[in-house]
């Protein structure tokens, strides 16, 4: 499929918008970014990249993007970087730092920091700002981490390294850590043009759930979620069981497992075991799973529940927004940002809320669609691909000029 163009988000996001964007960018011709990060394909920032720098490339801003080397080594240690900075108990030997540390020089000598801003992403190659201290260009790290409980043993190692920085940016105020660098804020984004999110001819929608035995007899209730315990897969299995008790419906477990994850196997014993032979549970599991599918259950959903223990930032609860979706969600990490509680959906603290919320959604589906309504226009606003554009371009115009409290913008 050819790569969307602005004029494509055009059609989605409307003329203004897209404007907007040009006339930012208008400021800007000539700049130039570099983005790095660690991998090409799979997650979450790599499939952000691929729609933002061609974006960004077409209003003007040349952008380029690195990928940095290394092998099962070094990966084994970032990975372990990243469980702790979310919070995982772990103890670093100091040969540990010493290697990552000699993975990020050797890529330092490779990569040519040539542009004006650096984007860095992620702790991967967060200590490449180590060989830059020199520089005329700005260096911003960009964490798509959950930093609310990082492991104080790596966070004491990173921090110097953050605060080399001439900005840093999280996804949420509440992962922000105290830091003597300017930060921002930057949402996560969704395409809506990508096969996860675009419309869906309901003939397709309903050859998926045909093909993976899913009657649309009654409302279906699903989670899409990897299964893992902070997803609380096993909590929605008790909701639903609740709920059914006075309202008609189908519970929908949709997810996908690393094959070397023996967490999820352990996991998904429990939520089996939790809803035994039930027929109206329906449980699948991909490895790995195709977008338009996932797309399409989303499409088919009645209610669609993320019941998260804790969480970053929880796309798939912007995805189901963007589908117009009534949407029950934990109070935790990001859910919070996307659904407004009682007007983009429904916020739920306990397996007893997120019951009620079931009910409650199928007993008054007007109220449910006005819900859903509100939720899509939310993500139109701060959860699209195009307002990570407009944050790029602003980021850009503010720390050209960091010592100003206004920036002045002639149109
Ligand atoms: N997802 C998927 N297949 C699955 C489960 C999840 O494609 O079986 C997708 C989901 O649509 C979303 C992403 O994986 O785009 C999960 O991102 P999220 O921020 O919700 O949670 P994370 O897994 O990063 O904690």
């Amino acid at each position: 499929m050819k790569a969307p163009t602005l004029f494509d988000y055009k059609e989605v996001v409307g003329p203004d918008i897209i404007e907007e964007l040009t006339i930012l960018a208008s400021h800007l011709a000539n700049r130039s970014i570099k983005m790095v990060n660690s991998t090409a394909v799979g997650g979450g920032v790599a499939e952000m990249l691929h729609c933002i720098v061609p974006l960004l490339n077409e209003l003007g801003i040349q952008v380029t993007w690195d990928v940095i080397q290394g092998d099962q080594t070094f990966f084994d240690i970032t990975k372990r970087f990243h469980n702790a900075l979310q919070g995982q108990e772990d103890y670093f030997k100091e040969d540990v730092f010493n290697t990552y540390l000699a993975y990020n020089e050797k890529n330092n000598d490779e990569i040519d920091f040539g542009e004006d801003l650096i984007v860095i992403h992620d702790p991967q190659p967060l200590a490449l700002i180590n060989w830059n201290q020199r520089r005329k260009n700005k260096w911003v790290w960009r964490c798509h981490v959950d930093m609310s409980h990082p492991n104080p043993q790596v966070w004491r190692f990173l921090k110097p390294f953050v605060e080399k920085y001439d900005a840093a940016i999280f996804s949420s105020p509440l992962f922000s850590p105290e830091l003597n660098i300017a930060q921002y804020r930057f949402y996560p984004a969704i395409d809506p043009l990508s096969d996860k999110n675009r419309d869906l001819d309901a003939v397709y929608i309903d050859r998926v759930l045909m093909q993976y035995g899913i009657p649309r007899d009654r409302p279906i209730v699903t989670q899409i979620s990897r299964y893992d315990p902070w997803k609380d897969p096993v909590g929605v299995i008790q909701a639903f069981k609740m709920a059914r008790k006075y309202v008609d419906c189908r519970l929908l477990l949709v997810g996908d497992k690393a094959a070397d994850d023996p967490e999820s196997e352990k996991i998904l014993e429990k939520v089996r075991a939790e809803a035994g032979d039930d027929p109206d549970i329906h449980i699948l599991l991909f490895s790995p799973s195709i977008a338009t599918e996932i797309n399409a259950f989303q499409r088919a959903s009645d209610i669609v529940i993320q019941k998260s223990l804790r969480e970053g930032f929880a796309l798939t609860v912007s995805e189901a927004l963007w589908k117009r979706r009534p949407l029950i969600g934990g109070a935790v990490g990001g859910i919070p940002a996307q659904i407004i509680h009682g007007h983009t959906g429904l916020l739920v603290h306990s397996v007893e809320g997120a019951s009620l919320g079931i009910r409650w959604l199928i007993n008054q589906p007007d109220f449910a669609k006005q819900l859903a309504e509100n939720g899509h226009q939310r993500v139109k606003d701060e959860f699209l691909i195009t307002k990570s554009l407009k944050r790029y371009l602003l980021l850009l115009l503010t720390l050209d000029k960091q010592k100003e409290q206004t920036i002045f913008l002639s149109y």
